[in-house]
């Protein structure tokens, strides 16, 4: 039976969709993949819609299947919305929705979707497809969700797989796979692949295009802003914490490098790589050295960055390195429950981090600010930890989104910081931070190159009173724009020097 795997996200690595695609094929069924970022080519990102054209040929592609699915994230609503709809009106498939959304919200999402799956997506899909195939009764499908006569009908989950290897690696065959070009959806091509990672800022970490895989699943913590607390309250009782083997993992990196000669680094996406013990840092290092030689990017956190996994990391060709700091603030903290990762233990990892500062790019550190419990003495400790930092060092200031399905979501609903989820959730952009003096301080701080000094002084008591009030709003109003142009125009300089490269993957395909 022919499925199609829809994702509307703007990142055409896709991880979800291409994981499900493998184990499908690998079963024995065809698929078809349709990547359609919603941004690409769109000045203004977050207002992009599909054109009707693509929309068009989104049909045509799914005609012939005998069930389509759509990974979406909350963020991606409206559009699998969209699709949904424009598939619905023309063909009488099974439309199923997976992925993080139909796991929080699956009440809502049955009122586009037929069908919606729950959780881990593999063994669920897999023996709906089996049953669809056959002719077989699909309501009873583990982790399945639908409506019959106005009821829904929840089936309970499927267990959790224990052994993650057991999958195969995502699908990057680029047999039927498609992805959406300005107003077209065309066939994806190893070197339309490159064009699209050469122009996501998120795949450039190491001057060429990164290869981005996941090398596990869940989390060990426990933050409540972050899905991983609600997934691993679904699954309770069973091992949600899980790592794919070393072997399993360079196995699939030394395919992605033989299969797409353009990538130039590798981008190990987990939330903290650094989690795994240390044998297994050793193993990955001294096969990853051997077989794949690439510079490397991972996130890592402050309770795992220790001296002996950086060490062996840089030498394995590791340059650079994330860590989620989030705030700066003891009380804050707490209501994040990240209090575990407070400014000694922060700090102390960034010490760590910054004696490979001469064979490390600058480290990111990632901090969450307007967040509805935050007070101005909040935002000053943020900034106060920030001035503390060892250079080099780069800041990323991201505003709260309030997920539904996390502590934090719940909290606000509770607290009325939250009255309506669509506007003030599902389309909220999390790089959109409000404009006040303490986060325009926040913005300045990005490069690391702000004086420590000078930070120390500009949130003085008397100094943050008089610029954080309402009659210097135009100020600050006036310095975000000012920023928000020199940004755009450094993108396009960037966009433009980038354009120039886009042929170099192109002689290495036809060689
Ligand atoms: S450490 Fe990161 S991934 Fe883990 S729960 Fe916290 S925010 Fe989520």
């Amino acid at each position: 039976m022919k499925v199609t795997l829809i994702s509307p996200y703007d990142d055409v690595t896709a991880f979800g969709v291409r994981s499900l695609s493998s184990f499908l094929r690998e079963n024995g069924h065809d698929t078809r993949v349709i990547l359609l970022p919603p941004r690409h080519g769109s000045p203004e990102r977050r207002s992009r819609e599909y054109d009707d054209r693509v929309l068009s040929d989104v049909v045509s592609l799914c005609e012939g299947s005998g069930m389509v699915g759509i990974s979406l994230m909350t963020n991606y609503l409206s559009h699998a919305v969209k699709l949904t709809e424009v598939i619905r009106k023309k063909l009488d498939v099974p439309i199923v929705w997976g992925g993080i959304h139909p796991t929080i919200r699956p009440e809502e999402s049955l009122d586009y979707a037929d069908w919606i799956c729950v959780g881990d997506g593999e063994d669920p899909l897999l023996e709906f497809v089996n049953t669809l195939e056959q002719g077989g009764d699909v309501s009873q499908t583990p982790s399945f969700w639908h409506k019959s006569n106005g009821e829904i009908q929840r089936n309970p989950l499927a267990p959790l797989r224990r052994e993650l290897d057991e999958f195969p690696a995502p699908d990057y065959s680029f047999e039927d796979h498609y992805v959406a070009m300005g107003t077209s959806v065309q066939p994806l091509t190893v070197e339309i692949m490159s064009r699209f990672l050469f122009e996501a800022s998120s795949h450039r970490h190491h001057g060429g295009i990164d290869y981005l895989t996941m090398t596990g699943r869940g989390c060990p913590h426990c933050c409540t802003y972050c899905m991983n607390d609600k997934m691993r309250t679904l699954y309770k009782g069973q091992k949600f914490f899980r790592w794919r083997s070393v072997q399993h993992l360079i196995r699939e990196l030394e395919f992605a490098k033989e299969k797409m000669p353009f990538i130039g680094g590798i981008l190990l996406s987990d939330d903290t790589f650094l989690g795994r013990p240390v044998a297994q840092i050793r193993e990955f290092c001294k096969e990853y050295k051997e077989k794949i030689g690439l510079p490397f990017f991972c996130y890592c956190s402050p309770i795992t960055s220790t001296e002996e996994k950086l060490g062996l990391m840089v030498d394995a060709g590791l340059t650079e390195v994330h860590m989620g700091v989030e705030s700066g603030s003891p009380r804050i903290q707490q209501v994040f429950k990240r209090e575990k990762m407070g400014n000694d233990c922060v700090l102390e990892a960034m010490k760590v981090i910054n004696k490979f500062k001469d064979r490390l790019l600058p480290p990111g550190y990632d901090f969450i600010t307007d967040v509805p419990y935050q007070t101005r003495e909040d935002g000053i400790d943020n900034l106060k930890l920030i001035a503390e930092i060892p250079k080099p060092y780069r800041v990323k200031p991201f505003s709260l989104v309030m997920f539904p399905g996390t502590e934090i979501h719940d909290m606000a609903m509770m607290d009325g910081f939250i009255i309506d989820d669509r506007s003030e959730v599902y389309e909220k952009d999390f790089d959109d931070l409000q404009h006040n003096y303490l986060n325009l301080l926040l913005v300045l701080t990005r490069g690391g190159n702000f004086p420590s000094w000078l930070i120390k002084l500009l949130i003085r008591k008397p100094v943050v009173a008089a610029l954080d009030s309402q009659c210097m709003k135009w100020l600050i109003e006036l310095s975000f724009f000012s920023l928000r142009q020199f940004i755009r125009a450094t993108h396009l300089f960037m966009r433009l020097g980038k354009l120039r490269h886009v042929k170099a993957p192109v002689a290495v395909e036809a060689g």
